[in-house]
This record gives structure tokens, sequence and C-alpha cells, in this order.
């Protein structure tokens, strides 16, 4: 993958986590938004309802089960007098003190008129409350208390607070179902928004991935075709573009490779130098494309007889070739050798300046050894050149042949064919 593939796959990639991180941002701002308004409906149910009705509901406990109740007691001479007076002190601190917090909450409109009335009610009966106190301070005794009076008054508080209670309580019920219905839209909102957002993202990760795969597909098409020119290429630039052999390059690469390997396994290696007889006359005769058709002959003749994927031939230059076979005997090169020149004459392609037939021929030179460590592998090549200069002049239109590749050999063993 290049650089710029590369380059495009991150930003996409980087593009999906954008959006996912602004989905998940959004829908967390949405949540505390609505968290917050919840926040206010739980905050005005108990602190709008619930807390106050308690604050009431205590000012009623104490004006019965304490206030009241004491002086019954003291009536009937179940608290000392002493007790009765705190007993009537403490009950009016609490209303008091409970009052001033119910009446520090928030009120609706059209509930402070009635708050007032009741607050108004509450200081007459305390007043009422006290002036019990004051008389028993100046030493009246509770026995002459007026517990009828005292009910009366007990009753209408109770009335007056209770209707307030009731208010509340209304109120609650209300405060209560308005929360349910936030809560339940809000539920609602953010469920949807969840899914708009899941939804969303699911979409453009679809598009993204889709467009990435068909990036990936294009580029391993584009790789696959690449691959192909560069094989191409790489053929092309290892043949000889007249007769279809490997060229002299691929000879440098394939010679060198097989000498190595041949010397690794102590195996026979041959090489053979090959040159058309009178070549010279012949496109002095036929001309220089008949020349090159003649050449091409020549080679498919080649061609045909190296058949093994270890023989190798190549065009070394002009109407010179080579031929490299590997694990092939002497007495199987010779063979070899001598089939490539009966097949060439064989072809009958005319050849009327030649002075050894009327065909086209070759003369082979060839070098056969078995390869070590000593082999030199300038020195088989020279050998082969030495051999096909000897079956040149030995009357061409055969091979010569050597299997002597030692570096210092003034004499070489030949053996020539005819
Ligand atoms: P010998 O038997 O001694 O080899 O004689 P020869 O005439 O073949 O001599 P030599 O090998 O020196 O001649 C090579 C000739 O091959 C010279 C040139 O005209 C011809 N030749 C080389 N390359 C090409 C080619 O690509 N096309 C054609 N048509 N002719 C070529
Ligand atoms: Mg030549
Ligand atoms: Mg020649």
């Amino acid at each position: 993958m290049n650089f710029i593939e590369a380059l495009k796959l991150k930003s996409k990639l980087f593009f999906i986590f954008i959006i996912i991180t602004l989905g998940l941002l959004f829908i967390g701002i949405m949540g505390a938004i609505n968290l917050n308004s919840m926040k206010k409906n739980l905050d005005s149910l108990y602190f709008g309802s619930l807390v106050p009705v308690i604050e009431l509901n205590t000012i009623l406990q104490t004006y019965h089960g304490n206030l009241a109740s004491s002086i019954y007691k003291a009536k009937n001479m179940q608290i000392t007098p002493y007790g009765v007076k705190t007993q009537i002190r403490l009950s009016i601190n609490t209303i008091e003190k409970e009052w001033k917090n119910y009446e520090s909450h928030f009120k609706r409109n059209g509930e402070a008129e009635y708050v007032e009335y009741v607050a108004a009610e509450i200081k007459e009966t305390n007043r009422y409350f006290y002036t019990i106190l004051e008389a028993l301070e100046d030493g009246h005794d509770a026995k002459d208390l007026a517990i009828a009076s005292i009910e009366k008054k007990i009753t209408h508080i109770h009335e007056v607070v209770n209707k307030l209670i009731d208010y509340e309580v209304e109120v609650a019920k209300y405060e209560r179902k308005a929360f349910l219905k936030v809560y339940d839209s809000i539920l609602l909102k953010v469920g949807s928004m969840l899914g708009i957002v899941i939804f969303s993202v699911m979409i453009i990760s679809f598009y993204v991935f889709k467009s990435i795969q068909i990036d990936q597909s294009a580029l391993e098409i584009a790789t696959k075709k690449l691959k192909i020119a560069n094989k191409k290429l790489e053929n092309a630039s290892y043949t000889d573009t007249l007769t279809g052999l490997h060229n002299r390059r691929y000879f440098n690469l394939v010679y060198d490779r097989e000498i190595k390997r041949a010397k690794r396994n102590h195996s026979y290696i041959t090489f053979m130098m090959l040159d058309i007889d009178f070549f010279k006359q012949y496109n002095d005769t036929y001309g220089h494309i008949e020349g090159d058709a003649a050449l091409k002959s020549v080679a498919k003749v080649f061609k045909d007889i190296l058949k093994r994927p270890s023989d190798f031939v190549f065009r070394l230059g002009g109407e010179e070739f080579g031929i490299l076979l590997t694990e092939t005997a002497e007495s199987n090169s010779a063979v070899v050798a001598g089939n490539i020149c009966d097949a060439v004459r064989a072809r009958e392609i005319k050849h009327e300046g030649s002075k050894v037939n009327k065909f086209l021929t070759v003369s082979i030179g060839v070098a056969c050894c078995i390869a070590d460590e000593a082999l030199n592998e300038e020195v088989l090549i020279s050998r082969a050149d030495e051999m096909l200069y000897s079956a040149k002049e030995s009357g061409r239109d055969r091979y010569s042949i050597t299997t002597n590749i030692s570096v210092a050999t003034p004499h070489i063993a030949e053996e020539t064919s005819a």
C-alpha cells in the first residue's frame, strides 16, 4: 500500500472516529440537559410538596400531641404546673419554627392568600395559648382551664392546617404526574437520539468501510497488474527480440547461478558456443532480411531440441549462440551437439555461398566437466570458444568437445565430430 493510499485510509478511519466522538458528545450533552430538568422536577416535588407536608404535619402533631395533651394532663394533675408551662413554651416555639420553615419554601400563584390566612390563624392560636401560659404563671390552677374552648381552638386550627396539607398533597400528586410525563418524554428523547446517533454512525461507517473496501480491491487489482507488467518487463529485458531466445543479460545471470549450483553439487556442467558457418556470405547472397529469418529458423531448431527445463539457449550476439546444459555427462553433451548440427542441416535452409554444404550449417565448441571449487567459470567459456575455433578449423558443420578445463593447459585434449 503506497503512502497516498495509507493516508486516505487513515483519514477515513479518522473521520469515523470524529463522527463517533461527536455522536457520544451529543448524547452526553443532551443527557446532561435532560438530567438537569429531571433534577428540577424532583426538587420541586420534594421541596415544593413533600417537605412542606411533613412540616405542616409536625405543626398539627405539636398542637395535638404536645400542647393540648399537656394541658389535659395538667388539668388531670398528671403533670406538674411547671411541666405544663415548659411544654406550652416548647410547643409554641416548635410550631413557630416549623411554620417559618414552611413559609420559606417556594409558593405557587394563588397559594399565598391561603398561606397568609393560615399564618394569621396560627398566630392567633399561639396567642391564645400564650394567654393560658400567662394565666398559669400568674398562679391560676390548671384545673380551672376551659377545656371546651381549648378543644374548639385545636379543632379549628386542625381544620385550617389540614386544608393546607390537602392542598399540598394535591399539588404533590400533580407534580408527580408532571414529573412522570417529563421522565417519559426524556426517556423517549434520549432513546430516540441514541437510536438516531447509532444509526447514523452505522450508516456512515458502512459507507466509509465500503469505500475502503473498494479502494483496497482497486489497489489489489492495480498491484496484480503491476506485477504482470513487471514480469513482462523482466521477461522482455531477458529476451532477444529477433529470435525469442534468452539474451546475453539473462545468460550472465543464469550462467553464474548454474555454475555455482554445479560447484555446490559437484555435478556436470556443459557450455556450448555455436556459430553459423559462412553467415557473412549468407547475408551477401540473400540479404540481411533473409539473414534474420535464417537466424530465427536456427533458433527454432535449438528450442525444439533442448526441451529440458535445465537446458538454456542464449543468443549471445550476431549469429553466435550459447547453450548451457546441467547434469549432462560428456557423452550426452556430445550427442546433443551432434543432434544440433544434424537438425540445423536437416532444416535445409539453402546456402549457396557455403563452402561446406548447400544448406545452412553450424559449428559448435563444447566444454564439459564435473564442477568443483577449483572450476574457473571464465575458463569454461574460453575452452568452448577454443573448441569452436577447432570445429571451424576442422571443416565446420561439426562440434569439438573437451573435458579439460584446467587453467594452465597448453595442449587441449579434444574430440571433433564430422
Ligand atoms: P565463419 O564460418 O567463420 O563463422 O564465417 P562467418 O561468415 O559466419 O563469419 P563471422 O562469424 O565473422 O560473420 C558474422 C556475420 O554474421 C557478420 C554479419 O553479417 C552477420 N550477422 C551478425 N548479426 C547479424 C544479424 O543480426 N542479422 C543478420 N542478418 N546478420 C548478422
Ligand atoms: Mg561469428
Ligand atoms: Mg559465423
